[in-house]
């Protein structure tokens, strides 16, 4: 490598990273190399609706490999980052060991389960495609289960699905389910006779969709109770035995699917240090996304943690556009910080938040107003279209979307993939 050449290693393909790539890669001063555990990048809102066989897992993710394919000056490395050394500037992959000049991390968030042990082993998490597969696959292994049952209590367990979380996943996948529930059950499983909902949505707050307005709430909350969620408030999920899920109020529902969707950690990164830890495990950085007590070391995305926007002391919300315009701008700041000018300060646009609650029904938050109904339902399916990284995505998914509302019938419930998760049915 040229001695000019400023080698910038990227952990992490998602949001951030990739549009941090975006920018950089047109500065022919860099070599980038991408780390990820995966060898694609894929788009974590719409996981819930590969869970539900209702799109394809490939209209949503795109291998880098693909991607990087014309440009000359970006790498992909596939492992899974162990430690760094900020010292002697390297870091330790499962696959082998790299030196870089500048070191971005954009690892996002895991699943956190709060210390419940038996909920992390049994319960299935909604962060990955992977769970999205595993879930996929494990409900209609559930529903032949429940076809073949002749004890109702055996087959009501077989069928019910809980959600842990009234956050906008466990919101999006309820109603998804709820609707493919209501459409295909009695098309398909003609030995199941008196069809009643089996899916429960438990969140710990008082409404559904804390984070959005009060409009918001109470639209989530009445199109789940028509379509016959069964919707329990104020109450936590605190266990996970012999497949009965037990709730903070004493009660306990027997299920075969506990779904967690009720919290996030940040990757932990070894050889960060302690110092630069904070809130949630995210890591902190200035206002330039630079860790602290680093040098050449950068954080992006829901991994990191700044108190130094203005209007977000408290940090920025955890969300994809956060990732993409942090991501956007140090692709714009390296540059500058090699040629000895000033970098830019991030400061965070608040586009609005949304969330689909079943087909045609969607809630839209904007930072002036708020949508509902067929008119915030045409804005999500734009606004989750439009950021998929190829064309080729774009039009897949419009297909597939187009196939799935319009007739109510996607076919891709395929059981394809043996579990991984230990499983105690
Ligand atoms: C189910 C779900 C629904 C969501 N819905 C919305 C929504 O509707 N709107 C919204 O704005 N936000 C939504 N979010 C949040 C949004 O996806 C995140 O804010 C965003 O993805 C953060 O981008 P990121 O680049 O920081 O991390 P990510 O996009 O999570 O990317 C992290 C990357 O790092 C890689 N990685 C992780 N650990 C390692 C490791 N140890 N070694 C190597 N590589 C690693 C991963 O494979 C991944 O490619 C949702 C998230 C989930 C999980």
């Amino acid at each position: 490598m040229k001695e000019s050449i400023k080698h910038v290693i990227v952990i992490g393909g998602g949001f951030a990273g990739i549009n941090f790539i975006k920018q950089l890669e047109k500065d022919n001063r860099f070599l980038i190399t991408l780390v990820d555990r995966n060898n694609y990048h894929f788009f974590p809102p719409l996981i819930y609706q590969v869970a539900a066989a209702f799109i394809e897992s490939s209209n949503i993710s795109y291998p880098f490999r693909r991607l990087f394919r014309e440009k000359p000056r970006v790498r992909f490395h596939m492992g899974e980052l162990k430690r760094i050394d900020p010292t002697s500037k390297r870091v330790e992959t499962t696959t082998g060991t790299l030196a870089y000049d500048y070191l971005v991390l954009a690892m996002g968030t895991g699943t956190n389960y709060f210390g419940f042990n038996n909920i992390a082993k049994y319960a299935m998490p909604m962060k990955t495609l992977d769970d999205a597969m595993n879930l996929r696959n494990h409900i209609l292994l559930r529903m032949e289960c429940a076809v073949r049952a002749t004890d109702p209590a055996e087959r009501d367990k077989a069928m019910n699905v809980v959600i842990a979380g009234g956050g906008p996943t466990g919101v999006e996948l309820a109603g998804i389910l709820a609707e493919m529930g209501r459409e295909i059950l009695n098309k398909e499983y003609p030995e199941l006779t008196d069809i009643k909902s089996h899916l429960y949505i438990v969140n710990s707050a008082p409404v559904l969709l804390p984070p959005m307005s009060r409009k918001a709430q109470q639209e989530a909350y009445d199109v789940l109770e028509k379509l016959g969620a069964k919707i329990i408030l104020n109450t936590k999920v605190i266990d996970y035995v012999d497949n009965n899920v037990v709730l903070s109020s004493g009660e306990a529902i027997p299920a075969d699917t506990l779904i967690w969707t009720s919290g996030v950690t940040a990757v932990r990164v070894e050889g960060i240090p302690p110092e630069a830890i904070t809130h949630g495990g995210r890591i902190q950085v200035d206002a330039f996304n630079q860790v602290v007590e680093t040098d050449s070391v950068f954080a992006l995305g829901d991994q990191c943690f700044s108190m130094h926007d203005a209007n977000y002391r408290f940090g920025h919300p955890q969300v994809a556009q956060a990732a993409i315009q942090q991501g956007k701008l140090l692709g714009k700041n390296l540059p500058r910080l090699i040629d000895d000018k000033p970098m830019k300060p991030f400061v965070y646009r608040d586009k609005g938040t949304m969330a689909i609650i079943s087909k045609y029904r969607a809630v839209v938050d904007l930072p002036r107003g708020f949508l509902r109904g067929g008119i915030a339902w045409i804005s999500w399916l734009f606004v989750h279209i439009i950021p998929l990284i190829s064309f080729r995505n774009k039009f897949a998914l419009a297909m597939n979307w187009a196939w799935s509302f319009v007739t109510n019938d996607p076919t891709l419930r395929l059981i394809l993939r043996p579990e991984k998760k230990e499983r105690r049915q």
